[in-house]
């Protein structure tokens, strides 16, 4: 049995993602029990969110990595479900655009990080350009050899200024991509998310592997530490993230605004 904390790499450790079970149910008894305790915790991240957006002070960005069919978009619709769209944002990360291009690659990063009191969810995020862009070979090796040490250090001067990083890569199986693909086939609701390219990603399953294996290594910080989530289930991924957000939430102990007025000095009329 694998306990929420065994899902961190840690700092400066070399990760092996063989060695991890995409299958794993934690320690989560069957599914009904996973999902009443995803949806209590989500339900309690409303709650601090509120008081987080209040106080006005801090963000928590939570950025989620993962190939195709990893259950990305599924995990933002099952932990943030409850909470109220006013203080957070979810940013997808697509191939750059021209824009992007004639800027470093945290460029379009930054401008999308989240403002103070709200919650940012990132779908893909600057990692894809440690991922596809070194599997697809789309910039020198050399500069993509930088890049582990610039995202440490831009994150780290995200997290002194006032942001709480969750890094969560969603960890599944070849054999459980197949089926998920397949299905993207045979339902004619899931025909939108099929591109031709993802089967070319797949192909190169390998070399994506050893690509998130290298940055997971170096990019695990004591600052912004990533987590490997099993991913085959999709109700113990969603159980998992819940949980640890809504503990991560907890932790930073937001708390509603003293006025510097009494309540008393007004009379409304
Ligand atoms: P999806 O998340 O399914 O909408 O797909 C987004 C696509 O954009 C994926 O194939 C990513 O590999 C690709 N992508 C995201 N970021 C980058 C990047 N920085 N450079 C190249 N491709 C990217
Ligand atoms: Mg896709």
């Amino acid at each position: 049995m694998t306990s929420l904390d065994d899902l961190l790499v840690p700092p400066g450790s070399k990760v092996r993602l063989a060695d991890r079970d995409p299958e794993t149910t934690l320690h989560y008894a069957d599914k009904r029990e996973a999902k009443a305790a995803t949806a209590q915790d989500a339900a309690e991240i409303d709650r601090l969110q509120d008081i987080l957006y209040a106080e006005g002070r801090r963000a928590l960005l939570v950025i989620l990595q993962g190939t195709d069919t990893a259950g990305k978009d599924g995990t933002i619709r099952d932990v943030f479900n409850r909470t109220g769209p006013i203080g957070i944002r979810v940013m997808p990360f697509r191939a750059p655009s021209e824009e992007d291009l004639a800027h470093d690659f945290l460029w379009r990063v930054h401008r999308s990080v989240p403002s103070r009191g709200t919650i940012g969810i990132f779908n893909r995020s600057h990692y894809e350009d440690v991922l596809v862009v070194k599997v697809r070979e789309l910039v020198p090796a050399d500069e993509i050899e930088r890049r582990y040490e610039q995202i440490n250090a831009f994150e780290k001067m995200l997290v002194e200024t006032g942001t709480t990083i969750l890094k969560f890569m969603l960890h599944i199986s070849k054999g459980e991509q197949k089926k998920r693909l397949q299905a993207r086939l045979d339902d004619p609701r899931k025909h939108w998310k099929f591109r031709a390219g993802d089967l070319d990603d797949r192909a190169r399953w390998d070399d994506f592997q050893a690509a998130y294996e290298t940055m997971l290594s170096r990019c695990s910080t004591e600052w912004a530490p990533w987590r490997i989530v099993p991913a085959d289930r999709k109700w113990v991924r969603s159980a998992a993230i819940a949980s640890i957000v809504r503990r991560t939430l907890e932790d930073m102990e937001p708390r509603y605004p003293v006025p510097d007025w009494k309540p008393e000095d007004f009379k409304i009329v």
